[in-house]
């Protein structure tokens, strides 16, 4: 950032609120102020203020500001008596800062201001602040009153609101209730330190979060089944050489569209502070990517003499970028697994979290519409084999479909990979203007 930038952005007070609606409640804070700060508190833990007081006439004497930090209760004042009477005893001020009054200058520290070696250039304003919705009006307040006390602009750019975390529906998790159902040290040790980031960051954001054992058992099941089809992909990479290629086969155009597609709202919503949404949004995603496209292309992957080597290394190229992207973008949220996946499978000298999410730029549009529609007739084929309580690899000794003259031209493309997911020996397909249609599904039955 430009010097000039920073300064011009000095006098600008615009924060931006995340979720917007908090921003009322620190205004009706601020509109409805009846009473001056009282920056000191009666008690033991907390920054002294560095004041002394004359015993004969009460007046104060503060430190030299090259000798703080001072405790007044330990260190005596540098004066030899009182300027005012010339008296010799002091008694030193008890009280200590309010909590926010040092609080409120966390900028200001986190910037060394007032130090040598400072960050002032680059950390004013700050671009994000993060806290729950209690202290909007105490340690969100007091800090921006603050840095228009000493600086005349907004301490940060934007601020991000959580809720709480509930035990149960409007019920806050206290000690005293004894309703703090597991410790977070052995909640780690049940779970895992990814899935308790999967529950912490389930939520929407500003608002609260209840202890869900179920939300933990699903981020088990989803940071399990990367691990799994990771192993999956890494045994079908081990002669893989990455190199430019650009003749997909039309599911591997579909799925990386549909990426994509994702990425573009995920990271939309992680411009939103949205982690939560960028989470669930992205899972679903993975859930197809798992449950439909890799049950179509593990035949190819298994099977080059019967797809051939060009078919297979599109598969190849298309599960090698595509978990190499979604380690990125769950990386976020489970910081661990995601690792040592890609050290283990993409053998790079840094960290995941050190590496730069670029978005993919395809134009697959056409494969994406369409090959939604594919899925959904394989997920139709195979429902009716479920009905019959037979294995899925049951074989379909005819399908019929009514189908789009678009549609019967995606699955003329993708045949291959369509018969070799239903095991279909005979396809009919026959033209209608829209939609499409399951006409008659002959299983081999034994
Ligand atoms: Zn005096």
């Amino acid at each position: 950032m430009k010097n000039n930038e920073i300064q011009g952005g000095l006098h600008k007070s615009v924060i931006n609120w995340y979720p917007g609606h908090m921003k009322n409640r620190y205004n009706e804070w601020v509109e409805n102020i009846m009473w001056d700060w009282c920056i000191s508190r009666q008690r033991y833990f907390g920054v002294p203020f560095p004041v002394w007081y004359c015993k004969e006439c009460g007046e104060p004497v503060f430190a030299r500001k090259e000798d703080l930090p001072v405790n007044p209760l330990v260190d005596s004042p540098k004066v030899d008596k009182c300027p005012k009477c010339g008296c010799t005893e002091f008694v030193p001020e008890t009280d200590v800062m309010d909590t926010w009054a040092t609080s409120s200058v966390t900028p200001l520290i986190n910037m060394r201001y007032g130090e040598k070696d400072n960050y002032e250039d680059i950390l004013k304003p700050m671009s994000l602040r993060t806290n729950a919705s209690e202290i909007i009006r105490t340690w969100d307040f007091y800090t921006i009153v603050k840095s228009f006390y000493h600086f005349g602009g907004r301490p940060w750019d934007n601020v991000m609101i959580s809720g709480f975390v509930m035990a149960d529906k409007g019920q806050k998790i206290s000690k005293s209730k004894g309703n703090s159902k597991v410790e977070p040290l052995s909640l780690i040790n049940q779970y895992s330190a990814d899935v308790i980031r999967y529950w912490a960051g389930s939520g929407r954001l500003g608002t609260d979060i209840i202890y869900s054992e179920e939300t933990l058992q699903r981020g088990r099941k989803l940071v399990n089944k990367i691990w799994n089809v990771s192993k999956f992909i890494e045994m079908h990479l081990q002669d893989y050489e990455d190199r430019e290629f650009s003749n997909y086969e039309y599911i591997d155009k579909w799925i990386l569209g549909k990426f994509q597609e994702m990425e573009k709202g995920f990271l939309k919503y992680l411009d939103d502070y949205e982690v939560g949404l960028a989470l669930n949004h992205l899972e679903k995603f993975f859930w197809n990517f798992c449950d439909n496209y890799i049950e179509i292309v593990k035949h190819r992957l298994y099977r080059p003499e019967e797809f051939g080597e060009e078919a297979r290394y599109s598969g190849q190229k298309s599960v090698y970028t595509l978990l190499y992207k979604l380690l990125q973008d769950f990386s976020i949220y489970f910081p661990f697994i995601t690792e040592e996946i890609y050290q283990e499978l993409y053998h790079e000298k840094q960290s995941i979290h050190l590496t730069e999410i670029k978005e993919l730029n395809n134009n697959f549009d056409k494969e994406m519409k369409l090959g939604d529609q594919i899925v959904e007739v394989i997920g139709l084929a195979r429902g009716e084999k479920t009905n019959h309580n037979v294995s899925l690899k049951t074989p379909i000794s005819l399908l019929e479909l009514e189908v789009t003259k678009e549609l019967k031209n995606a699955i003329e493309c993708s045949m291959q990979d369509f018969k070799a997911t239903l095991f279909i020996e005979n396809i009919h397909m026959s033209l209608i203007d829209c939609n499409y249609h399951v006409k008659n599904i002959e299983l081999e039955l034994e």
